[in-house]
């Protein structure tokens, strides 16, 4: 983005002093060219008084000094134009005025009550403003205003409308809100829109009237209170995405007098502390901001200086006017705030061009440009194109087709043309074609093994091949059961209900349903592999409730996931998921100041070219001597570009280190990962032969009661508690694969007792799932009687 790098402009007003003027006291060299200076000579009384009374004159240098009988319209002029110009252009902006009370910080930046011609810059600026806006029909402007008085170190809404009516102690106080990229933002400030300059000076003035109406003897809040009148415009261009954002704030600041230290002799010119506390905060900011290489600017002290952070500083072309009353009894006052702006005058701000992109508005842009191609296909094509081929088009492409594909002709093609619609239509047909020719393939498939079915040998086999099969189910879901109740116990909602949250099916899921669907024989069984592919980032599968024979991988896939939970590894994948996040930031910010450097760069290269043409246009119009010799400018733009470059290698260097730190992260997850894969897959198969090996027949439901003690409980009493203490060992944690409470130590289940053979189907307590669980059941039994 664009950016102007500037110090802060300085400029000094001297208030007229009528009838009690007082010459000899302060004096202005104007120079014209360069900078003005501003002298204020002590009397010799007075400086008498001064600690060090050798010095009787002070010089100060200003951008422009305006003395007493400049106007206000100068004034907006030289000060406010410029940049009033910059915020339409898109920067940030902001006039201050600094000065002790009555030195007319408010007649500068509101104006005077009496005369028109006494308007003050925020009036002016408005006008100027509005004025601007509807000159450019090139761009559609939105302008808000809000008015800001903090008082006390607490902000108040001046535009509030509930302001008239109460006190300030009543108002919603106004509070600073950071964001994580440490912008700031107020709460409870109120926007308000003004869509010409008589809606905006009604604002102006509402809010000066609340201003006074709040103020009495007693809090005198006119001259203890800064004032911040901020304009907001945004703009952008008709069919652009890119939004421009800039603000201008105009602070009226509290009175900058302090009170000397008492009991220290001749007191002028030595340190004096601020009346207002926040101004001295202010100080504190600017005296950081002017030393070289400090890092900390303490503007978290104060409110003010946390609503002109970006003025100073920050993001922000900045302008300080110094009002000063030059009269005898405020020699003192009128140094300081004079001081005051030299140290201003050191601070370096940084306006950046506001840009931003709106997304809606991409995307119509980009509607907006496919059209446009559209057209332009048409106009090159000569035909007008739909985004659906006609019938006759089709035919045509499918006659082609036919003949491309009986073609015998190795060297045949199928040239539809420059047409993409055409190409993918041919594309679909084909693939249409192959699928048909698969299942026909499938169909035969199919007709030969019915007719096998009729052998009676084969039947037989069948018969013991389910009933391995049926035996491998029960192990699955005893374990599943198992799991079920844990995951029940920590998570508090039952597993079975995502059946609903898998409504919302993605991709992932839908292509594991597809796999299972054509998936192998059902003798191939649950295969360990799936649960592999299967990552947390998959939906939930319903489970058991629509169970059928063929589907129990998906238990394999449930007790996968289950089991991730439980396993201490997957607490390091998470911690690292978000530290990997955090890198993936931070590197992305830095290649995002990456890119602003390198602009920036090219932004300063630009100037020296510039300058090139400048002083070469030069030496042919008005040859002199001074344009051989070296540009002092272009010498300047060189080391900041040196600087610049640096700058660059050092945040290129880091952003170097960033991306190894994220490598090795990524790697560690990896590692994790596979590692608990390769975890559940041991324990998986270890917990299947415990169960083969502990029921060597398992004939009638009742035998599960012997074997798996940790189910014996009646259904709607499963002791939730004692079953996750047999199973709290983490399995990967039992490598003798004992986790069973039989072998269990744990004191609670082996006083367990066994519980009648009518409850002894291992129940969950859910009742979709002990109906799905009691189904099964009654189907394997079925079978067992049938077959067995
Ligand atoms: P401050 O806001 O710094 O306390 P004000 O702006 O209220 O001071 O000014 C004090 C008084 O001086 C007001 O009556 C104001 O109208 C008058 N004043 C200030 N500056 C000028 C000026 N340049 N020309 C004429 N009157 C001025
Ligand atoms: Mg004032």
């Amino acid at each position: 983005a664009a950016m102007v790098k500037e110090t802060i402009r300085v400029y000094a007003r001297v208030k007229p002093l009528g009838r009690r003027q007082q010459a000899g006291i302060y004096s202005v060299d104007d120079d014209e060219k360069s900078l003005s200076s501003l002298e204020i000579i002590v009397p010799r009384d007075l400086a008498d008084g001064f600690v060090n009374n050798k010095r009787e004159s002070y010089k100060f240098k200003f951008q422009k000094i305006f003395d007493q009988e400049a106007k206000q319209d100068v004034v907006f002029d030289n000060i406010a134009k410029p940049v009033a110009e910059c915020v339409l252009a898109g920067y940030n902006g902001t006039i201050f005025a600094y000065g002790q009370t009555g030195s007319g910080k408010t007649f500068t930046i509101t104006g005077g009550a009496e005369r028109y011609s006494d308007r003050g810059i925020i009036p002016r600026t408005l006008s100027y403003i509005f004025d601007q806006l509807q000159k450019d029909s090139s761009k559609v402007y939105t302008t808000h205003v809000s008015y800001l008085e903090i008082y006390n170190e607490c902000g108040y809404d001046l535009l509030n409308p509930r302001h008239e009516a109460s006190r300030l102690e009543d108002l919603p106080k106004v509070t600073i809100m950071e964001d994580p990229d440490q912008n700031i933002h107020l709460k409870n400030l109120s926007l308000q829109q003004a869509t010409n300059e008589e809606e905006a000076l009604n604002l102006l003035f509402l809010g000066d009237t609340n201003r006074m109406i709040a103020e009495t003897p007693m809090n005198q809040a006119s001259s203890r209170s800064h004032c911040i009148f901020t304009i907001h415009i945004s703009s952008k261009e008709p069919g652009s995405a890119t939004i421009r954002r800039s603000k201008l704030h105009l602070v009226d600041l509290a009175g900058s007098e302090r009170v000397a230290k008492t009991g220290v002799g001749g007191h002028l010119l030595t340190e004096a502390k601020y009346i207002n506390l926040s101004l001295h905060y202010l100080e504190q900011v600017i005296i950081a901001l002017a030393e070289k290489n400090r890092s900390h600017i303490p503007y978290r002290n104060s409110m003010m200086t946390s609503v002109l952070r970006d003025s100073l500083g920050g993001n922000c072309m900045t302008t300080m006017i110094a009002t000063l009353s030059i009269d005898r009894r405020n020699i003192e006052e009128s140094i300081s705030t004079c001081r005051f702006a030299q140290r201003v005058a050191l601070i370096k701000n940084e306006a950046i061009l506001n840009e931003e992109i709106d997304p809606t508005l991409m995307i119509v842009k980009l509607k907006k440009e496919i059209q446009e191609l559209k057209d332009e296909l048409v106009l090159v094509t000569g035909k007008q194109r739909t985004s659906e081929l006609s019938q006759e088009e089709l035919l045509q492409l499918d006659e082609l087709i036919e003949t491309f594909l009986e073609d015998n002709d190795p060297n045949s093609t199928l040239d539809v043309g420059a047409d993409m619609r055409k190409i993918k239509y041919c594309f679909i047909h084909l693939k249409l074609m192959n699928d048909s020719k698969i299942s026909d393939k499938k169909l035969l498939l199919q007709h030969n093994s019915e007719e096998k079915d009729t052998n009676k040998e084969v039947g037989e086999e069948e018969l013991k091949k389910l009933k391995e099969l049926l035996q491998q189910r029960d192990n699955e879901i005893n374990i599943l059961v198992n799991m079920l109740k844990k995951e029940k116990k920590r998570a508090q909602e039952a597993l079975f209900q995502l059946n609903s949250a898998s409504a919302g099916s993605t991709v992932l899921e839908q292509s594991l349903c597809v796999n299972l669907e054509e998936g192998q024989s059902p003798a191939s069984s649950f295969s360990l592999k799936e649960a592999k592919d299967f990552s947390s980032s998959v939906h939930r599968l319903p489970f058991l409730s629509r169970q059928t024979e063929g589907k129990m991988s998906l238990g394999c896939q449930e007790a996968f996931e289950v089991f991730k939970q439980d396993h201490a590894d997957s607490i390091t994948i998470e911690d690292n998921k978000e530290l990997l996040k955090q890198r993936f930031a931070e590197a992305k910010c830095l290649g995002e100041k990456l890119n602003e450097v390198r602009s920036k760069i090219n932004h300063l290269k630009g100037e020296i070219t510039q300058r090139h043409i400048q002083r070469a246009v030069l030496a042919v119009s008005s040859p002199s001597e001074e344009l051989n010799t070296l540009d002092p400018v272009e010498e300047q733009l060189r080391t900041q570009i040196e600087e610049e470059k640096k700058s660059y290698k050092i945040m290129f260097n880091r952003l170097k280190g960033l991306k190894v730190e994220i490598e090795h992260l990524q790697l560690l997850m990896e590692k994790a990962k596979m590692k608990l894969q390769k975890d559940f897959e041991v324990w998986w198969s270890e917990e299947a032969q415990n169960l083969q090996q502990e029921k060597p027949e398992m004939v009638s439901s009742s035998n599960i009661m012997t074997v798996y003690p940790q189910l014996r409980k009646p259904s709607q009493h499963l002791s939730i508690n004692s079953f996750s203490e047999t199973t709290r060992v983490s399995p990967s944690e039992d490598p003798a694969g004992k986790n069973n409470s039989i072998t269990s130590s744990n004191p609670i289940s082996k006083t367990r007792t066994p519980a009648s053979s009518s409850t002894s189907i291992p129940l969950t307590g859910d009742s979709q799932a002990d109906a799905d669980i009691l189904a099964f059941m009654k189907a394997r039994q079925n079978i067992l009687q049938k077959k067995g």
